[in-house]
């Protein structure tokens, strides 16, 4: 094939990612986007507040999962700047006078959980042996190999396999940790995509996947202006190369026998030929327009549910930390705020929202200083931002009905903030709106929850992933790249580029 046209469909970060690495390759690429601007889960949204305009993320908002190659090679990075706080993280427990500080040099960090909460365990351990499993995942995502447990034993050896990939994230913490405080912050990231117990297994597996980025070396960072910039810059250099793309234009239907799909725009139907289909959507929009009755049956039974939920909030004058350090850059650190203290207590919330008749149970906050980080990057706004992300919220309501569940979580952390008068501005988020806003199933942010099952070589819809992972069922050219997909759901697009690379194989392109 000289140069074939493909077609992909959702102008995410996925996507975005895949059509750059296409068009740069020789292929011709036309995107169609049911939504009217491109970016997905990754866009802003803007508040009027006391007559000014002052935007903010909607969904995404902190970048870390891309990997460096990615950021570069796209043409990202020529185009954007970015900051990552440096400090250390403050981590509150509750009942503790002073938080704990989160330092990157793991012997600061080692004495540190000693002082603070009593820690008797392998911290240094715990990070050497992590950046071993996430310096093995990272060669698979340039090579574009996802990788397989034999492997995995191959080059990490049965202890570090078992431990970190098909084990449970309690035995993981277990092993290297004695605090309880210690395993809840470590084990943190495991819940992140839903209510996923600290005893399922692969759930350890969680933790390297969530510091493999390697833009920053695993850590996370802002962007100027707002996370939405990455979208929409690729949409823009993707445009500069040639790639076409339909706006508030939805896939409807397609006939994979002969190449072809219809999309609707502004009432209308319109036919798009393609030698390679790519979706770039959840798995479920892509399973209801490509597959069968039985693969549409057994992607339906996939665990979806989400739990995280977003208040947004507006500062008139910058947010004045009640703890902090006394270096300039302190007001932007990551913070942490837990309402549990033991890890009975943390799985127990993590789990009660499976019952939709329980609207949010407490586990923790993260705090992103938005504002505090545009300040280092030199970009003037209006009000000051802050953006929490925060654990538990059921799928039963709208951030709008639950007003009490906001007063609740406003409290808690204002407890940390010396001027909590200068917030004049919020929005709730729950999963029910993330269904609503983005179409995540389940108002699941990694489209499909990173539970036993889901995970590593699961995260595959191909009858032979061994030969070709991205492959949408035994379909010679239809390809499956959403956050669903291998690795996961981030602003990084991985899958995206993994699977144009498997895709260029195949063609003979590469
Ligand atoms: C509240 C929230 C906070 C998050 N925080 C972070 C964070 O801080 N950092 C981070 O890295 N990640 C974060 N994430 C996760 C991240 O945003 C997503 O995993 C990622 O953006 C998903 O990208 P994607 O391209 O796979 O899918 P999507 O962004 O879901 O893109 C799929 C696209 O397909 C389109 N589409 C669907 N069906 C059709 C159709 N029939 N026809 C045409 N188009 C269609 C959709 O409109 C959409 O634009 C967060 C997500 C949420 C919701």
């Amino acid at each position: 094939m000289n140069k074939p046209d493909i077609l992909i469909v959702g102008a995410g970060i996925n996507g975005l990612v895949a059509a750059n690495y296409l068009q740069r390759s020789g292929c011709s690429v036309t995107m169609v986007e049911r939504a009217e601007r491109v970016g997905g889960a990754c866009v802003s949204a803007v508040a009027i507040v006391n007559g000014q305009t002052q935007h903010y993320a909607l969904g995404a908002t902190v970048l870390g999962l891309m990997q460096d190659f990615v950021f570069e090679e796209t043409g990202l990075s020529s185009r954007l700047q970015t900051f990552v706080p440096q400090h250390p993280k403050f981590v509150h427990f509750p009942g503790d006078d002073e938080p704990a500080w989160i330092y990157r040099n793991p012997v600061e960090l080692d004495r540190e959980l000693a002082n603070k909460w009593g820690e008797k365990g392998a911290v240094e351990a715990f990070r050497t042996d992590e950046a071993r499993v996430v310096s093995f995942l990272q060669d698979g995502y340039i090579n574009a190999t996802p990788p397989s447990i034999d492997e995995a034993k191959r080059l990490l050896g049965d202890t570090l396999t078992e431990l970190w990939i098909s084990g449970t994230a309690k035995a993981l913490m277990d092993h290297y940790f004695t605090s309880q405080r210690s395993k809840i912050y470590m084990a943190m990231t495991v819940t992140e995509s839903g209510p996923v117990s600290l005893s399922d297994p692969y759930s350890a597996f969680t933790l390297p996947l969530m510091d493999s980025g390697s833009i920053f070396g695993g850590y996370y960072g802002f962007v100027k202006g707002g996370i939405w910039q990455i979208t929409e810059e690729l949409g823009k250099i993707n445009a500069e190369l040639g790639v076409k793309t339909h706006l508030s234009s939805k896939l409807v239907s397609v006939n994979t026998a002969n190449g072809s799909a219809l999309y609707e725009k502004a009432g209308s139907e319109r036919k798009l030929d393609y030698d390679y289909l790519i979706m770039a959507t959840d798995p479920l929009t892509a399973t209801r327009l490509v597959g069968d009755t039985e693969q549409i049956s057994k992607t339906e039974g996939q665990r979806f549910l989400g739990s995280s939920g977003k208040l947004n909030l507006m500062f008139r004058r910058p947010v004045r930390w009640k703890h902090g350090s006394d270096a300039s850059v302190s007001d932007a650190a990551f913070r942490f705020m837990f309402s549990v203290s033991n890890i009975d207590e943390y799985e127990a919330a993590t789990l009660k929202v499976l019952d939709t008749s329980i609207d949010y149970v407490p586990g923790y906050l993260q705090i992103y200083c938005e504002g505090a980080a545009m300040r280092q990057l030199n970009h003037s706004e209006p009000f000051d931002r802050l953006s929490v992300f925060f654990k538990n919220l059921s799928l039963s309501q709208s951030g709008a009905d639950l007003a009490d569940v906001e007063s609740q979580l406003k409290e808690q952390l204002m407890g940390y903030i010396e001027n909590p008068g200068d917030c004049v501005w919020t929005r709730l988020l729950t999963p029910r709106d993330l269904q609503q806003l983005f179409h995540f199933p389940g108002g699941n942010l990694d489209h499909t929850m990173l539970t036993g099952g889901q995970t590593f070589f699961d995260r595959t819809y191909a009858d032979d992933p061994a030969t070709n992972f991205y492959r949408f069922g035994d379909l010679e050219n239809v390809y499956l790249c959403g956050s669903g997909t291998y690795p996961c759901g981030s602003v990084a697009g991985t899958p995206g580029y993994m699977c144009s690379q498997q895709l260029l194989r195949h063609a003979g392109l590469l």
